[in-house]
């Protein structure tokens, strides 16, 4: 961001605009409708510029430009076309510590004015910093054809009823869902189709209505491996609700960008060197969180029941005697298979998919590696990079054939993806010789073996991200 927005209360304040002509009567008309006092200064001034100030009471000086001018003034518009004066004033204006528009001249620009659209009070600003104005003019088109002209009546309305509404409901967080209902509800469309009456009816009905304290909500939401783009509606729609969002380290920070602007982002993940926090902790402060009456999103990285822990988390709020919703996401098996051009099953060569994690609470040896060994089967393991070794040597002691295909699947779904394809048993050299680092996955099987060629034309992952890819090549 080039540019700190901001929007300024002139309302009052003394504002001088140097130049006479077209531009500067735009400039001063805009000054004049966010109430500023004006002082018009140039040699020649138009006659509908004198006509429009005079009516306005704003002051006319028909002479060049002093650095007196500068006196006592909040901000200056620059339009006089002539480069040499716009430089003048900039200098001069900036000597003095005052924000100066060289208007369409961004060299001599302290400020910048955005293209805006004006649903008063509602006003949105767009800007691309000076870099592409028409685009920016052109995102003002779309946004204007967005926006309902009613939405100005809707905000007076709320304006309105603020005060009503804050003797009635005393906690910030009842407010907040009072507001939502009634812009997301029919008095919102009322307000906004014109019909105050009825606006104010629905309000009325929903102010009586509203408890002056809220319980707290709760959702365990799968984020998916990475890629926002692989992100469910639902789980957008949450994130876009939620007061907080308690996260893991391995949710994508293009995921978390997503969220609402004002919700609490609260990591409490493993960082790297860092203690983490334990698993009970994050449960009392999920269970905590929701009984203060918060709407807690605790998002996950892919599906929150597959290796989340999401179940012990369930479980917590459950014994709180808190209501929950799951919502589920696209677990990093799928993500990444899909992203590398790998079928999980294939009926020439896997008839079923097994998810395993070497990572277990007690050992890896709770695991049927029997069962795991027996070829045709896709295995997909999770949390593995450090126990490679012992999970080659068992697969293959237990009879897995050491030329069966493997893929190592890194980053899966993100700008960063690698995919590392071999045989198991050359797993540990190769996951050593190319420093695979978690996260990653590791599918062992023969569909592993189904490579990367050529393009698919659906789906398309977001831009910038590793393309879903797939080929129907085998290999050996
Ligand atoms: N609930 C998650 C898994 C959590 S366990 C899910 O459903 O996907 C964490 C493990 O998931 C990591 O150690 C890694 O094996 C795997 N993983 C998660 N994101 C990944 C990614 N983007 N690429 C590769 N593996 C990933």
């Amino acid at each position: 961001m080039d540019y700190f927005p901001a929007f300024l209360d002139l309302r009052g304040r003394s504002c001088l605009v140097v130049g006479g002509g077209d531009v500067a009567i735009r400039k001063v008309r805009m000054l004049t409708a966010a109430g500023a006092v004006i002082t018009i200064v140039a040699p020649k001034i138009s006659d509908r510029l004198i006509e429009f100030a005079s009516r306005e009471g704003h002051h006319l000086v028909k002479r060049d430009f002093r650095s007196s001018d500068l006196a006592e003034q909040w901000l200056v518009v620059s339009a006089t076309g002539i480069p040499v004066i716009e430089r003048t004033v900039y200098d001069l204006a900036t000597a003095a510590g005052i924000f100066c528009n060289g208007v369409d001249d961004i060299g001599n620009c302290s400020y910048i004015t955005p293209a805006i659209v004006d649903r008063g009070p509602i006003v949105v600003a767009i800007s691309s910093g000076g870099a592409a104005p028409v685009l920016a003019r052109k995102l003002r088109e779309q946004i204007e054809r967005l926006l309902p002209s009613g939405l100005s009546m809707l905000a007076v309305l709320a304006r309105r009823w603020r005060a009503r509404v804050g003797e009635r409901l005393g906690d910030l967080l009842s407010r907040r869902r009072f507001w939502e209902s009634v812009f997301d509800g029919p008095a919102g469309s009322h307000a906004i189709a014109g019909d105050i009456a009825m606006a104010e009816a629905a309000m009325s009905e929903l102010l009586n209505n509203s408890p002056a304290t809220q319980n707290g909500e709760a959702w365990l939401v799968g984020a998916g491996p990475g890629d926002p783009g692989l992100l469910t509606i639902r789980a957008l729609q949450i994130m876009q609700t939620a007061d907080v969002i308690l996260h893991d380290r391995l949710v994508s920070k293009e995921v978390l960008d997503m969220a609402r602007r004002d919700a609490d982002l609260i990591s409490v993940g493993k960082t790297p060197g860092c203690r983490a926090n334990s698993q009970e902790e994050i449960n009392d402060l999920l269970v905590s969180l929701v009984r203060s009456g918060k709407r807690v999103c605790r998002l996950k990285g892919g599906d929150p029941f597959i290796f989340g822990r999401g179940g012990e988390e369930a479980e917590a709020l459950r014994d709180a005697g808190q209501a929950f919703q799951v919502v589920p996401g696209i677990t990093a098996a799928a993500g990444c298979a899909a992203y590398s051009g790998i079928p999980l099953t294939h009926r020439d060569l896997s008839q079923s998919v097994t998810f395993v994690t070497a990572h277990g609470k007690d050992s890896v040896d709770q695991i049927d590696w029997e069962a795991l060994a027996r070829d045709k089967q896709t295995l997909a393991f999770y949390m593995a990079v450090r126990r490679f070794p012992g999970l080659m040597n068992k697969l293959i002691r237990y009879g897995r054939s050491a030329d069966t295909p493997i893929a190592i699947i890194e980053k899966g779904t993100t700008p960063e993806q690698r995919v590392i394809r071999g045989t198991l048993g050359q797993l540990t050299l190769l996951a050593d010789a190319h420093r695979v680092a978690a996260p990653a996955m590791l599918i062992v099987g023969e569909v592993a073996a189904l490579g990367v060629a050529e393009q698919l034309p659906i789906p398309q992952p977001a831009r910038n991200y590793a393309k879903p890819v797939l080929r129907i090549s085998q290999k050996g």
